[in-house]
């Protein structure tokens, strides 16, 4: 069967959003959906950068919500923002936060071993590696150290100007299929954060899959909605912490599994081992405030305020997340090992033939 995004096709306004959009199933095309949670309010999202991000949307509370295909197991926002909210999120995000974060030594400590086992897989020594939606160029910095080829395209102008300057080489500001590659050319294709974002990530994988020469990789991260901690929400009757407003598209390993296979690519490694993970520790964290300096007063006044909780249901509340945040490190595995049961997925596959 043709891989394609069914999503983008015939996306149906909503009549009383105008900024959500009911879409298909983007794999296979079908509206059979399991509901699994609903967006809430803004003044209740965790994140200060998505409240802020929200405001700018027009949106009803309880309308955009999560939902798992049951023909063919994807997970996916529906009804979902449409492309011009989308945008609009990020316009606004992006404005207060510039476009990218700083590099932390311990993200490189990271990125050196997700190029250490795309190494391992391949045959040449100093591979071509196209990184699509490079941010700042971080990742691509670290593999031209190893004397790579570096390519990357982003959607950000601000970014892709950044990583041009980082890397010495032009970074292409749009999408990457507008770059000219041909078909099976590249050694190394790696989507990091990237296909949770994407309004059609199925095309997005077919078309990567299609620029790798036979034997070359596919590296890429994706939330997990199939985690320990996943199940222990649905189990507790909470919203799973991994659904989120920038986040379109959600990936089980079983899924995985089978798209891929139907993509031509093997997986060599499915892995939702974390290097930074470690367990919660109330006493350190406490300790930690108490020495922190006070934070200051935030620089960003639009930013909406969260709703205020009383302090017991804080309390409650902070518990419940040291409970999760142990399920989750837990179900991470160990270095090297196959678990599957974290929040995150890494993927390594390797183009067949
Ligand atoms: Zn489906």
């Amino acid at each position: 069967m043709p891989i394609f995004s069914h999503s983008i096709q015939n996306p149906t306004p909503c009549p009383d959003s105008p900024d959500l959009e009911t879409v298909v199933c983007d794999c296979c095309g079908g509206s059979r959906t399991l509901p699994l949670a609903v967006l809430p309010p803004v003044d209740e999202l965790a994140l200060p950068m998505h409240r802020l991000g929200a405001a700018a949307l027009r949106f009803q509370t309880g309308a955009v919500r999560f939902c798992r295909c049951q023909d063919c197991g994807l997970v996916y926002m529906n009804p979902r923002l449409t492309e011009n909210a989308v945008a609009r999120f990020y316009d606004t995000v992006y404005a207060v936060k510039g476009a990218a974060p700083a590099f932390e030594s311990d993200q490189a400590r990271r990125t050196n071993l997700y190029l250490d086992r795309i190494a391992a897989l391949l045959a040449v020594p100093q591979p071509h590696v196209l990184d699509i939606g490079c941010g700042a160029g971080q990742f691509l910095h670290l593999a031209q150290a190893r004397g790579w080829t570096v390519s990357g395209s982003e959607l950000s102008g601000v970014a892709a100007e950044k990583a041009g300057r980082l890397l010495g080489v032009p970074v292409y500001h749009g999408d990457f299929r507008e770059m000219g590659f041909a078909p099976a050319s590249l050694d190394v294709i790696t989507l990091l954060s990237v296909l949770e974002h994407l309004r059609a990530p199925m095309d997005t994988l077919r078309d990567s899959a299609a620029l790798l020469k036979p034997g070359g990789v596919l590296m890429f991260n994706v939330p997990n909605p199939d985690s320990w901690e996943y199940r222990l929400s649905r189990l507790t009757g909470q919203r799973w912490r991994g659904f989120i407003i920038e986040h379109l598209y959600y990936f089980t390993p079983a899924f995985l599994r089978r798209c891929l296979t139907e993509l031509g690519l093997d997986i060599r490694v499915m892995s939702s081992w974390n290097p930074d993970s470690r367990l919660p520790n109330p006493l350190r964290d406490l300790r930690a405030a108490r020495a922190a300096a006070p934070a200051p007063a935030t620089s960003v006044p639009m930013i909406p305020a969260a709703r205020p909780v009383s302090l017991p249901r804080r309390l409650l509340r902070q518990a419940n997340h040291y409970l999760l945040d142990a399920v989750s490190a837990l179900s991470e595995g160990r270095q090297g090992g196959g678990s599957v049961s974290g929040n995150a997925l890494f993927v390594w596959a390797q183009k067949r033939g």
